[in-house]
């Protein structure tokens, strides 16, 4: 970085009088490169500093982070203070749990400075530690992508050894010693010091970062040499590019055949990338509590070779051998090698090369379960959101819509369990064909998703295909790909449902990492399912105190709750909105003559023609007795005429059973209309204006629509309810 970059960045710091000279630059740069760890130079509390190398992507996040850069104080904040305090090196642990060191840098000047360095983490568990916190804990909102882009991994010795050289290089006068900055620039990768202590179970240093960081990394030395380059297939790829490129290089490397690199889970081992004739049986390994005793012990040793005969589901058991991935002394995995007659060297630089390899794909494995979990973390906050939905279809919806997101499928169906049924049938489906899913139903036990749900236990289907007893796949689904999760959704105990995904969007297969996506979330998910359940049970309790059980109009309490919302609306949104009031015309006479049940019946059919002849955003209510009232929201008077006169022809035409012995010949009924108004804005003044209109009506021979004219009301005369404008 030249002084001119450096310039605005240090003015935003408090513009340290200090002059980093570009010898002194490029130097610290080189040697921050080289090693692949951070160095800066400052000349009291860090931040600012003067000079920034390779900064790692934690330590960016916590220091510009307004929340959280005051944890770095006690640690790198007062390292020059230490630093000066000892007159020399000093290490420390930072609350992150990297590891650093601080020391005095004398320079040119003489102005006391001090280099802090490291800034790696030394075990995978502090690494573990710190994105359990950053995920879980109260650093929640640290959580970027950016966050693990670089983080490096580093042993004591290469501390030790930059801390040294920095030492060095702040010894002399760069500007005079041309020969040293060239020295620092162009040092050689790789020295003695370099991975030949095979008793370690890692490598001593890894950067998940890209490959450039570690291009010129050191080589493996010794027996490790025969070890392809790990860091060629680690960097920049993804956690199953890396499995695939490690077994193809071990494959020509050593002239073998037949590979899996397997991952555990408890005592089970699954294959992840697999050679040879593994391909046509992917085997599976489960050992018994001595046997992974027996896997760790080898793991101390220069060779291990521990034969998998009888433990694998493959039928070249005879010839498997299985060397373990070991990280802290936990066997994160296995490469299990079906070729046969194994030499003592093949062995050896096998298992180095599984030593070699175990960090930098463990690195990946959590790299990407950390942005999983975050893409979890961002799904979750949506169910929250979604317990709150209005409506359960809704709700099922975005349930699904969101697992589907979050799982990446192009398929997907959310099956819902009716205890009394005994029936699970699809509540929201997503994709191609999801007309056809919608229709589907199973019982219990019956089908992939009834299994799961009788187990209690999720499924995933590496292979969907013929043979495959779980999904047969009939020909008319035609699934892009061959692999699924079907889930079970459980709330206390209680079968809510399934989850169904299918296509994995890029046609990769599911495995147990996209399951532990669904485990995050299923019982936030299983929550809000849950409420949308009680929410529509609620709903239909809520509708029959809302609705009249005669006709199953809604009931007046209902509609002069709505006349007025309507009203209000109409008068934010400048909507017109009209009223009717209909009456049957001479139902005494109906009633009197043919009993009330006869009487009832009219009703019920009056009530289907209101039904049929109004529009969906209508609302039509039973007033009382043989009155119904009809609220046309945004519907202007003559447009309310329209309507009003098609329900009365309607009436008129329908065929009661005693209609012809009515005074009109039928079954007729009068409408009076009102609208929204200056003098008609309350719900009482709309209705008393509708009942002036129906008497109207009434009062020119009944079977006839009248509408309020409100300049046929004295001049004046305020409409009971109105409300009055003041002045
Ligand atoms: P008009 O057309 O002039 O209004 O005459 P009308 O006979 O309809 O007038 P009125 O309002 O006096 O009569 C209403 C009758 O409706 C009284 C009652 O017998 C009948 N009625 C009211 N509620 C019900 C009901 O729930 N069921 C039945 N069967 N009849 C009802
Ligand atoms: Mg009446
Ligand atoms: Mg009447």
């Amino acid at each position: 970085m030249d002084k001119a970059a450096r310039a605005p960045e240090r003015a935003a710091q408090q513009a340290p009088p200090i002059e980093v000279s570009p010898e002194w630059a490029a130097a610290q740069d080189a040697l921050a490169a080289d090693s692949g760890l951070a160095l800066l130079l400052v000349e009291g509390h860090q931040p600012p500093s003067l000079h920034i190398s390779n900064n790692n992507s934690i330590c960016r996040a916590f220091q510009t982070s307004p929340t959280h850069a005051h944890r770095c104080d006690p640690f790198c904040g007062e390292a020059f203070d230490r630093a000066m305090s000892a007159k020399g090196k000093t290490d420390y642990r930072c609350h992150a749990g990297l590891q650093c060191f601080a020391a005095p840098a004398s320079r040119e000047d003489e102005k006391p400075l001090a280099v802090i360095g490291g800034r790696a983490f030394l075990r995978s568990a502090d690494y573990r530690a710190l994105a359990e916190r950053i995920r879980t804990g109260d650093l929640t909102d640290l959580l970027s992508a950016e966050l693990f882009r670089n983080v490096v991994f580093a042993s004591q010795q290469d501390l030790d050894e930059l801390a040294s050289r920095v030492a060095e290089a702040a010894s002399v006068q760069l500007k005079f010693a041309p020969e040293l900055v060239e020295k620092v620039k162009s040092k050689p990768k790789s020295d003695e010091k370099v991975k030949t202590d095979s008793s370690k179970s890692a490598p001593d240093k890894t950067s998940v970062e890209s490959a450039e960081t570690h291009a010129d990394a050191a080589e493996p030395q010794g027996e490790v040499q025969a070890a392809p380059r790990v860091r060629n297939f680690t960097s920049g790829s993804t956690f199953s590019e890396a499995c695939a490129a490690a077994v193809n290089s071990l494959q020509s490397a050593h002239g073998l055949k037949s590979l899996a690199l397997m991952f555990r889970s408890d005592d089970q081992f699954h294959p992840l990338c697999v050679t040879g004739n593994f391909k046509t049986k992917p085997p599976r390994i489960t050992l018994r509590a001595n046997e992974i005793k027996l896997l760790q012990a080898a793991t101390h040793r220069d060779s291990i070779a521990v034969p998998a005969g009888g433990r694998t589901s493959s039928k070249h058991e005879d010839a498997a051998e299985l060397f373990p991935l070991v990280i802290n002394e936990e066997i994160k995995g296995a490469l299990l090698v079906g070729d046969k007659n194994l030499s003592d060297e093949q062995r050896q630089a096998l298992s180095a090369f599984c030593r070699e390899i175990a960090m930098p794909l463990e690195m990946l494995r959590l790299r990407e379960e950390l942005e999983r979990r975050m893409r979890a973390a961002t799904h979750l906050q949506a169910f929250n959101e979604i317990v709150n939905t209005a409506q359960p279809d809704d709700a099922y919806a975005s349930i699904l819509r969101h697992s589907t997101d979050l799982l990446r499928a192009e398929r997907s169906s959310l099956l819902l369990y009716d205890e009394r049924a005994n029936e699970l049938s699809v509540k929201a489906a997503v994709g191609p064909r999801a007309d056809v899913t919608r229709e589907t139903r199973m019982r219990l036990g019956e089908g992939v998703a009834g299994s799961v749900l009788r187990e209690g236990r999720p499924v995933v289907v590496h292979e969907v295909g013929a043979g495959n007893s779980w999904h047969p796949a009939p020909a008319e689904r035609s699934y892009k790909t061959s692999s699924f999760i079907s889930y079970p959704i459980i709330i206390g105990g209680r079968k809510v449902g399934v989850l169904n995904m299918t296509d994995k969007v890029g046609g990769g297969a599911y495995d147990e990492y996209d399951l532990g996506l669904l485990e995050i979330i299923a019982p936030q998910m299983a929550l809000a399912i849950d409420r949308a359940e009680w929410h529509q049970k609620a709903t239909q309790f809520q509708l029959l105190s809302i609705t009249d059980p005669l006709t199953g109009l809604l009931n007046r309490r209902y509609l002069e709750e709505r006349l007025s919302e309507e009203l209000e609306r109409s008068k934010r949104q400048r909507f017109p909105m009209s009223f009717l009031m209909m009456d049957i015309d001479d139902f005494k006479n109906y009633n009197d003559q043919h009993g009330h049940q006869a009487g009832d019946l009219a009703l019920e059919m009056t009530a289907q023609c209101l039904k049929t002849a109004l529009r969906s955003a209508d609302v039509a209510a039973r007033y009382g007795g043989e009155e119904f009232s009809i609220l046309l929201p945004q519907t202007s008077l003559s447009e309310a005429r329209v309507i009003a006169e098609r329900i009365r022809r309607r009436v008129e035409r329908t065929h009661y059973p005693q209609g012809k012995e009515q005074p009109l010949g039928a079954v007729t009924v009068s409408i009076g209309i009102s609208a929204f108004g200056p003098q008609t804005d309350t719900p009482a003044s709309v209705i008393y204006a509708a009942d002036q209109a129906l008497y109207i009506a009434k009062s020119r021979g009944k079977n006839c629509v009248e509408a309020f004219e409100p300049t046929n009301t004295p001049e004046g005369e305020q409409l009971p309810g109105a409300e009055r404008n003041a002045g």
